[in-house]
């Protein structure tokens, strides 16, 4: 009879300094100007790709984009609890990224890779849309025993407003620096930062490398997403990734929308996107 494998022993250090946070932007696996519909398409590259990379420990983290963020704008969730009215839209906005969790973790698991969904509305409490506290222990432990923790933007309870939006990018960012993540990798649908919004500007030129001081002028010309977004588009993005990069978290920005960004990204290869670090 075959002797029962032994669990991986319990020891959080590991876990921490060498995991990689890998951000799926709304942008990018959902049809941004159409209301809910997935982009099936790019998550199953996506999927094949993070396969492909074989990237030990990892946690995903995933955008809205059109599943999330029309229903969340429509009961103004974000804004918090004003009438009973929302409640259901607060069910809403859940479900909906539910479902868009569920096409991604089928996506992985096909795919043999051990993908576990966290649930953020029942593992954070926020302050004034800000992560108050976190539930982390069990997310460590699927970490520790080989599993990939797949969390998502959501529709989460609030201390002050009663509910509210919390964006992939805060719990992101928050992850990383709680974890002491190695690195973060974001995926958009654009192929990094510009010096301004390429989708509205033609003259926008992307920005190959950052550092914070420069992140910070720069912040005065970075628009908001033109799809609704509830979570504010790049401004938001790089507003929420600073307290990360501020410890030295390396941070890029891919396109996800295009082949092979995302694995070269994950696999630190030299690829088309914009790396940001701490310094002036
Ligand atoms: P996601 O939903 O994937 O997290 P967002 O839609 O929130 O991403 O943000 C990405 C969008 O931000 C891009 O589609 C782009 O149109 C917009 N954007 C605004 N300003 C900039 C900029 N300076 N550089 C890159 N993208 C920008």
């Amino acid at each position: 009879m075959k002797m029962k494998e032994k669990m991986p022993e319990k020891s959080y250090a590991w876990s921490k300094s060498i995991v990689t946070i890998l951000k799926l932007g709304g942008s990018a696996i959902t049809r941004k100007e159409k209301q809910s519909t997935p982009n099936t398409g790019v998550i199953e590259r996506l999927a094949s790709e993070i396969k492909k990379a074989n990237i030990k420990p990892l946690i995903i983290v995933h955008g809205g984009g059109s599943m999330g963020h029309p229903v969340a704008k429509n009961f103004g969730i974000k804004e918090g609890y004003r009438s009973p009215a929302q409640l259901v839209g607060f069910s809403k906005t859940h479900y909906a990224m539910v479902k868009l969790n569920e096409l991604i973790l089928d996506a992985l698991i096909r795919r043999g890779l051990p993908a576990v969904s966290i649930q953020p509305s029942a593992s954070v409490m926020t302050e004034n849309g800000r992560i108050l506290t976190m539930e982390t222990k069990p997310l460590l432990r699927l970490l520790e025993l080989g599993c990939i923790p797949v969390l998502y933007g959501d529709a989460v309870l609030d201390t002050s407003l009663g509910f509210t939006i919390l964006s992939g990018d805060q719990l992101a960012s928050n992850l990383a620096v709680n974890l002491n993540a190695s690195r973060i990798v974001i995926g958009v649908d654009v192929d990094g930062v510009y010096t301004a919004d390429p989708k509205l500007d033609p003259t926008a030129r992307l920005v190959k490398q950052l550092s914070l001081g420069e992140l910070r002028k720069l912040k005065t010309k970075i628009g908001v997403s033109r799809a609704p977004d509830v979570t504010g588009g790049m401004l938001g993005k790089v507003s929420e990734l600073i307290p990360a990069i501020e410890v030295e978290i390396p941070t890029i920005i891919v396109n996800a929308t295009k082949p092979n960004r995302v694995y070269k990204a994950l696999k630190g290869e030299k690829v088309v996107g914009t790396v940001i670090t701490a310094g002036e």
